[in-house]
């Protein structure tokens, strides 16, 4: 059995045990503030949710299967292995969830102009949906060798009619472009929403991106017990920032016989700048407004991160993880960018489903443990988002 976390999480300030809080230049403080106040209270408005609720199931395509993947099953020969299908949402990943809940609260807030950050450029293609659908300016800070590594949807974003900024500074990655989008919010906070796409930042976006987002777990909870009539022993998420995992996880972590493991991104192994698993080479800091586990050198320095899929490809992961790790009710693992790309190959071949980099970690995780578990258990895979956007990088290192 795992232990079953019984305090609430978090606390009023946005701490999830020592993780968490709010680390902001002073002017930061005042949006924060009313971002929380104006998101809790719309969390209790039924008007809200019957809003989002509507967007989500007309919009988005929610809700989204629970596919028995029988023969994957078979070939692993062990428990029962359900995909929870975010492939199948608009715009082709889990991010739209938390744009589409961010995007209705800026509409409340009056403001009229929305900007976000991007990494492999699905959260960006996903704000730049939602603001085109609204009608509202939408600008997305990018890093230069993401726009280059992605540069499909840095053409999706400017078709949505998003600006795109290539950013230049240092690693010219996910990092950076967060810099400048908080650098853009200070500026011009009067009319701007800063979209953050992942369950990471100063309190309230990890509690508020975890609540957007926990209509994965909802949903899977509900429908493995139409399907089986019971709850799963496992279930498996990929981890970059933590927001499909924390979604997945979060509604079932009162129950005590479910599992559940997240999977960093290992890259070409555990060697210093060579991959992104905060949990095996990183240390307690502060980034980027809130404090976690973090890839760090002894000097504070941020370390560079490496993994073939950009979107795990950070040196930060949210804070609820790394408090859910401590508590010992989530274990952490990685995959490297080896498995992950033969456990795509695996999941296209066998199941006609082509999952993203990113979620081919947790479909690598699953194909590990999977034989090792009995035939009566079952496991929960959750496949954040499809692979056409990771089509020519991997036909670029598989031979098809
Ligand atoms: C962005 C992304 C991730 C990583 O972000 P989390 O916040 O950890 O979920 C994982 N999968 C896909 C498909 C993504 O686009």
């Amino acid at each position: 059995m795992s232990s079953v976390i019984t305090a609430p999480s978090p606390d009023a300030n946005g701490h999830f045990g020592p993780y968490g809080g709010r680390y902001v230049p002073e002017t930061l403080m005042h949006p924060l503030q009313e971002l929380e106040r104006e998101y809790f209270r719309a969390q209790q408005d039924p008007e809200f949710q019957r809003e989002l609720n509507y967007y989500l199931r007309q919009f988005c395509g929610r809700p989204t299967p629970l596919y028995f993947a029988e023969r994957l099953t078979k070939e692993l020969g062990g428990a029962k292995i359900y995909l929870k299908r975010e492939d199948l949402l608009h715009t082709g990943a889990h991010k739209i969830n938390n744009a589409m809940g961010q995007i209705l609260l800026a509409r409340r807030m009056g403001k009229t102009r929305i900007i976000a950050e991007t990494g492999a450029g699905q959260h960006g293609v996903a704000t730049a949906t939602v603001s085109a659908m609204f009608g509202l300016k939408c600008v997305i800070y990018m890093g230069s060798v993401d726009c280059a590594r992605q540069e499909l949807n840095v053409y999706r974003m400017k078709m949505l009619g998003a600006e795109v900024v290539s950013v230049t500074a240092g690693q010219r990655t996910l990092k950076e472009a967060v810099n400048e989008a908080m650098r853009d919010w200070v500026t011009n906070v009067r009319g701007t929403h800063y979209i953050l796409g992942t369950a990471y930042g100063a309190h309230p976006y990890p509690v508020m991106v975890r609540n957007f987002q926990r209509i994965i777990g909802d949903e899977a909870r509900r429908q493995i017990f139409e399907q089986e009539e019971r709850l799963p022993n496992l279930l498996i998420a990929c981890v970059g920032g933590g927001s499909n995992a924390i979604g997945l996880f979060y509604p079932f972590l009162d129950d005590a016989s479910v599992k559940m493991l997240g999977v960093e991104a290992g890259g070409e192994g555990i060697i210093p700048e060579k991959h992104a698993a905060r949990f095996q080479g990183g240390s307690l800091g502060v980034l980027q407004g809130t404090r976690s586990f973090i890839l760090q050198d002894e000097n504070g320095q941020i370390q560079s991160t490496h993994s073939v899929s950009a979107g795990l490809d950070y040196a930060a992961v949210g804070p609820e993880h790394a408090w859910l790790r401590d508590e010992k009710r989530v274990e952490y693992t990685y995959a490297t960018d080896e498995q992950a790309l033969s456990a795509f190959m695996k999941l296209a071949r066998l199941e006609g489903i082509i999952p993203a980099l990113e979620s081919s970690h947790a479909v690598a995780t699953a194909i590990d443990r999977v034989p090792k578990m009995s035939r009566e258990d079952i496991v929960i895979v959750n496949l954040s988002g499809r692979g056409d956007k990771d089509v020519a990088q991997v036909a670029a290192k598989v031979r098809v």
